[in-house]
């Protein structure tokens, strides 16, 4: 495994941090206040292809490898992780399954919009599923040349900037088998979406309702085969949770440099706090922590990029570095000491926008019993 960028990859990452740190930095936090992110900087991210990072260029995307998406989204975390989650979501649930299991004419109507500055969003959650997602209750009911679907979604990332949903409902009887996926446009008749969550963190993410009666949605827009819709879309969380792991990597960093800096400059006893042994711990363990979950992250999106089997490899890095921002960032507060819990500094930011991670695409125990399962399939003897 190469750890080291390719000249190609430098390239991207100074351009991503300069436009993050120039234009977005100072906004990072007016966004989180007002909660919401203009669609100016969902356009400046489409101007400069990050709409389409892992569609390949013949169908109008940047093509750019795993660990280059891994990359751009670490960047945009460490400025603002409502803006990175919009880019992780509708790049690996939105946009790519169109590309991976749509038909020609799926990939001619939606791929050249999609990596241009409309908006992918995925709806596989329920009020009544989450982590047992497989339960799932929308229907979606063969009739003539259209499906009829009827049900509700929640935690709908994106909701109020899409365009397209991916939605996923049952067409065949229980259980994960009985699942297909449909690609769902925001004016479809018969879909309602609804309001924005008050949620604790990644404030400007909209996280949304959407409630279908009686949607008509055309045959042409089931996404793969009939009963395919749940593989299908594990098979794209798979690769998101590299993503989410990446988030969490942006976030930490973030808070860890806050945190370093802070110490040299806050005096107590006579000194900065920096030459406190208690301190420098801190700022060791933190480091150590986002060391550890960048080369798990690279291990992950390496062997994805190599074609390997990567689902454990990407648990691990999404287990590892979204527990790890939780703690580099609550650590980060504690190094503030009171300044770290009032609006004024970005720690207290970064400590709401890293706890979801642990929740959403998977929450920490779902991969602790994919990693168990994988290691016992693969022979590993208790
Ligand atoms: C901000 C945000 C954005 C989101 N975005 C999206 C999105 O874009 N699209 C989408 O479809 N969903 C989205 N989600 C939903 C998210 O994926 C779910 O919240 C998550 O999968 C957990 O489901 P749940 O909330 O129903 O919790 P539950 O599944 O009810 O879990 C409750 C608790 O039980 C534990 N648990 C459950 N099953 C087991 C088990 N077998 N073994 C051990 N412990 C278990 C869980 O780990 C958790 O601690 C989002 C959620 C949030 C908060």
């Amino acid at each position: 495994m190469n750890l080291d960028l390719t000249e190609d990859q430098v390239l991207i990452r100074d351009a991503v941090r300069e436009l993050c740190r120039g234009e977005f930095g100072t906004q990072a936090a007016k966004w989180d206040r007002d909660d919401t992110i203009p669609p100016a900087a969902i356009a400046k991210l489409a101007e400069i292809g990050l709409l389409g990072m892992n569609v390949p260029e013949e169908w109008g995307g940047l093509g750019y490898d795993s660990r280059t998406v891994t990359m751009v989204i670490e960047e945009i975390a460490r400025v603002s992780a409502a803006l990175a989650i919009m880019v992780a979501v509708h790049n690996s649930v939105g946009a790519y399954p169109i590309y991976a299991f749509g038909t020609e004419e799926q990939r001619k109507r939606y791929l050249p919009r999609l990596t241009t500055g409309a908006v992918g969003a995925f709806a596989l959650s329920e009020p009544g599923s989450g982590s047992d997602a497989s339960a799932l209750l929308t229907t979606a009911k063969h009739d003539g040349d259209h499906y009829v679907l009827d049900g509700e979604k929640n935690w709908v990332t994106n909701g109020r900037h899409v365009w397209t949903f991916l939605v996923l409902a049952r067409t065949n009887g229980p259980g994960a088998k009985g699942i297909s996926a449909f690609i769902v446009e925001n004016n479809q008749q018969g879909l309602t979406i609804g309001k924005s969550e008050d949620k604790m963190g990644l404030r400007g993410s909209d996280t949304v309702t959407l409630a279908f009666d009686h949607a008509r949605v055309p045959a042409s827009q089931r996404l793969g085969p009939e009963g395919e819709g749940f593989k299908l879309a594990l098979q794209s969380l798979d690769a998101g949770r590299i993503g989410v792991a990446s988030q969490a990597l942006g976030v930490m960093t973030a808070a860890f440099h806050e945190a370093a800096r802070y110490a040299q400059q806050r005096k107590a006893w006579g000194g900065p706090i920096a030459k406190l042994q208690a301190i420098q711990f801190k700022l060791a363990e933190m480091e150590r922590r986002v060391q550890c979950a960048r080369l798990l992250i690279r291990k992950a999106a390496w062997l994805k990029d190599t074609g390997q089997d990567f689902i454990r490899a990407a648990s691990m890095a999404k287990l590892y570095a979204t527990e790890a921002a939780t703690w580099v960032t609550h650590q980060a507060i504690q190094v503030h000491g009171g300044y770290g819990y009032v609006k004024e500094y970005a720690v207290e930011r970064y400590y709401r926008d890293a706890r979801v991670m642990e929740i959403y695409e998977g929450t920490s125990e779902i991969q602790r019993l994919v990693i168990a399962r994988s290691l016992l399939a693969d022979g590993v003897r208790l």
